[in-house]
């Protein structure tokens, strides 16, 4: 099977691997049949060798597909059941795994990153991992829900939005297109800031009720004309730039509350003091709790959310795995994936 790795420095190396052994116990092989790229994918790509993992993974941590074989004691899922994976492998016992973040476990392992990943043709996850798909929910929307859209509802649920507030996303990339959509199905009215004019019009299809351009408009002066100079109720920021996380403070109102998402720069970018004199609340949050999914799969389905127009472009081979690494860095699109027919 042809199968995606990242040797660093920004090279991609499409190649054979070895098909997966059988599953043993508690094991469950899956067929891939879409595998979504993520913000991750190009920042991992473009680091040196020596910050990868000297031993060879298979890439790509947002994988859904088709149950291929099942090894014994398995009672999740059934040959043939439709599944989003989650990310995280755990020992399954510890208090981490038991409350759902086995990102936590001291055994964790993440495919994509540590252990073989969704960009190939088969993949050996374990039983707990696989989320089967209700009937309504696509594959590529199980791709997408295994990284950008529980990263997105994640975040959110820290700052449990409603009816009548008013949140910022900061970055409407993949995960921030998600955010906006998620979040104005749970009744906030949105704004959106990015550099890119097509992702700025992607947010309004998606509910923003405003934009703002920050290659061409002061984002605090326009924040300000927006919430009568009071600032916004909550805010997320899924760029990982340093002027957004900056921004996002200036930009929440007094009593306000916001949640880091983005992964970039790790330049330190906020001194702690700003927050005092509004008394702001600063959440952070990374991907999400195997406990996330269950409520977001009801929210998507109960709101007939349109999240498979999340992605705009797919590819038909991991063969293409270089274009579309360098079509997300344009940072012009929505959501990417991998497709299997
Ligand atoms: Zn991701
Ligand atoms: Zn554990």
């Amino acid at each position: 099977m042809r199968a995606v790795y990242f040797p660093g420095g920004g090279q991609v190396d499409v190649r054979e691997a070895p098909e997966p052994p059988a599953p043993g116990p508690g094991q469950v092989l899956v067929a891939m049949r879409a595998a979504a790229l993520c913000g991750t994918d190009v920042h991992t790509y473009h680091l040196p060798a020596e910050a990868l993992p000297a031993y060879p993974v298979i890439r790509g941590h947002a994988p859904a597909g088709v149950v291929a074989a099942v090894g014994p004691n398995v009672s999740n899922v059934v040959v043939g059941d439709r599944v989003s994976i989650y990310q995280y492998l755990g020992c399954g016992t510890c208090r981490h795994c038991h409350a759902g973040y086995v990102m936590w476990c001291a055994q964790m392992q993440c495919h994509g990153a540590s252990t073989d990943g969704a960009f190939t043709d088969l993949l050996l996850t374990n039983d707990r991992n696989c989320l089967p798909l209700p009937p309504a929910l696509s594959l590529e929307v199980g791709s997408l829900l295994a990284c950008t859209l529980c990263t997105a509802y994640q975040g959110l649920t820290r700052l449990a939005p409603h009816g009548p507030e008013r949140l910022i996303v900061f970055g409407v990339g993949p995960v921030g297109l998600a955010t906006v959509l998620l979040a104005h199905a749970m009744g906030a009215d949105v704004l959106a800031v990015d550099l890119s004019a097509p992702r700025l019009a992607l947010a309004r299809e998606f509910g923003a009720s405003a934009t703002i351009n920050a290659a061409e408009e002061d984002v605090l002066d326009r924040v300000l004309a927006l919430t009568d100079g009071e600032g916004a109720d909550a805010g997320v920021e899924a760029s990982g730039a340093v002027v957004a996380q900056q921004q996002l403070i200036g930009a929440l109102r007094r009593g306000g509350r916001g949640c880091i998402v983005g992964m970039g720069s790790h330049t330190p970018s906020v001194n702690l003091i700003q927050l005092i004199n509004k008394q702001l609340t600063i959440h952070a949050s990374n991907v999400a709790p195997i406990t996330a999914f269950a409520p977001l799969m009801e929210l998507i389905q109960r709101k007939r959310l349109p999240v498979d127009r999340l992605i705009t472009h797919r590819f038909q081979s991991v063969e293409q795995a270089s274009e579309a690494l360098r079509l997300l860095e344009t940072a012009a699109t929505g959501a990417a994936t991998f497709v299997w027919s």
